[in-house]
């Protein structure tokens, strides 16, 4: 039977940040899919360069955005100051919309500021926050809850908010708190932890293509997914082979790889949502300001767009959409299709645009479900798969919510823990 050190599971981000970063070649990549990239696949069609919806790198580690840079010699990287907005009411508004209230129809901010004031200066005991809808509710009052947060986060995430964790978005919430909401109607400052983001000419593969340029040849194993894995003896087993393994890193879905290693466990903890995401190429360009418009308004199939041509200033509209669905939920490309037009006119994205080029994909899982059961279901289980060898990382194998530099930063630590991080 072969034989690894290290067994890897996912040629996305994360696992080929484990391979690249492993102190020796002494390991496999099982990737299902036909090519590497998970998530952070690029699709060119008719001149646009299109991810799997935006995929926006946020640096706060510069080592590693110059470990990346220095392997992606030819490419242009821009650095964009992201120019965000909500569309409510007909009009645009800055965001986040809680600290932009003073941008809305003067009887609504003044329900806006009345609600948030309240909130906080209750009498007696503080209202509870036991999960991600009484949270906001909490700290925002009512109208900003109603208004944006509610709306927006359920088409989003396609679950009752009051099912979450209230730290379900951990820092990628955008946080204000009455001095700041009121700061901001004078100096403008709607930082966020995206502020800024950077993205490659030839889209967000290329980040995948610097990785993967440092795992050795023939490292992964394309169309060759793990579908067993026996922890008594440290043996996973593929359609083609068995492999005996030290480690096995794997950044499946962990609902999956629970299901895979036979550990006892509880499934019912583990939802998700999915999101449809249309990628569209026009024929003439659309509007220059955002990069993109969130939509919390019911009446739109979509939660939100971004505009690709308005990052590197071409002269065609390049889209994508992103709509949310519960995991079990039915999806009609074509239908959603028509739909996603229609609400793109109504919203005056479009007028009378060619639709020159498309594409589609349903990210599946896209945003898990961070409940307090989920959170410790997931912790139990690692502990025990750890014990045996195996540990789950990434977005989904740790059943969270990050991003890209997350995943690369997790993949270091884990083997600098294990004391295998290369030099
Ligand atoms: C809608 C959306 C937008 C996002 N936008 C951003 C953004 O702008 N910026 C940002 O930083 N992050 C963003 N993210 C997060 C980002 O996509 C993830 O953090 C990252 O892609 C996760 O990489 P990964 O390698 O952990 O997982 P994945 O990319 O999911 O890779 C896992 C790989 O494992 C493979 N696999 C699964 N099961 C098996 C198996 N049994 N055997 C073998 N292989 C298997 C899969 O085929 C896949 O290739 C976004 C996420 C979503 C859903």
């Amino acid at each position: 039977m072969e034989s690894v050190r290290y067994l890897i599971v996912g040629a996305g981000i994360t696992g080929l940040a484990t391979a690249a970063f492993l102190r020796d070649d002494d390991y496999l990549v099982l990737e299902a899919d036909r090519e590497i990239g998970g998530y952070c696949k690029t699709i060119k069609r008719a001149g646009f360069v299109w991810d799997y919806s935006g995929h926006f790198f946020h640096f706060k580690h510069p080592e590693i955005e110059s470990w990346l840079r220095a392997r992606m010699a030819g490419q242009e990287v821009r650095v964009i100051h992201k120019r965000s907005y909500i569309s409510y009411g007909g009009r645009l508004i800055d965001f986040p919309f809680q600290k932009n209230i003073h941008q809305l129809p003067q009887d609504e901010f003044i329900d806006c500021l009345h609600d948030l004031y309240f909130a906080r200066a209750g009498q007696g005991e503080p209202p509870p926050e036991r999960n991600f809808k009484e949270m906001l509710y909490a700290r925002f009052g009512r109208s900003i809850a109603e208004k944006f947060l509610i709306p927006y986060n359920e088409k989003l995430y396609a679950c009752d908010l009051g099912t979450l964790d209230k730290d379900a978005m951990g820092r990628f919430f955008p946080h204000a708190d009455l001095a700041d909401i009121i700061r901001n109607m004078r100096a403008p400052d709607n930082k966020s932890y995206n502020s800024t983001f950077s993205y490659p000419e030839g889209g967000a593969i290329e980040y995948i293509k610097a990785l993967a340029s440092e795992v050795r040849s023939g490292g992964i194993a394309l169309e060759e997914p793990l579908i067993g894995v026996d922890l008594a003896r440290h043996v996973a087993r593929t359609p083609k082979r068995e492999i005996k393994f030290q480690r096995l890193v794997s950044s499946a879905p962990f609902d999956k790889l629970a299901k895979l290693t036979g550990v006892t466990h509880d499934a019912a903890v583990f939802n998700w949502n999915k999101v449809l995401v249309f990628n569209l190429g026009f024929d003439k360009k659309g509007p220059r300001a955002p990069h993109w418009i969130y939509y919390p308004d019911r009446a739109r199939s979509f939660y939100r767009v971004g505009f690709y041509d308005n990052i590197f200033d071409s002269d065609r509209l390049s889209l994508y959409v992103e709509l949310g669905y519960p995991r079990d939920g039915r999806v009609d490309e074509r239908a959603a299709l028509a739909r996603v037009l229609d609400d793109l006119r109504a919203e005056g994205v479009i007028t009378d645009h060619e639709l020159v080029a498309h594409h589609s994909v349903v990210m599946d899982p896209a945003y898990v479900h961070i409940t307090r059961a989920s959170i410790a279901e997931h912790a139990r289980l690692k502990s025990i798969l750890n014990a045996d060898g195996v540990h789950p990382v990434g977005r989904y194998g740790g059943w969270t919510y990050c991003s890209i530099e997350d995943n690369i930063v997790e993949a270091k630590a884990l083997l600098a823990g294990l004391n295998d991080l290369a030099e």
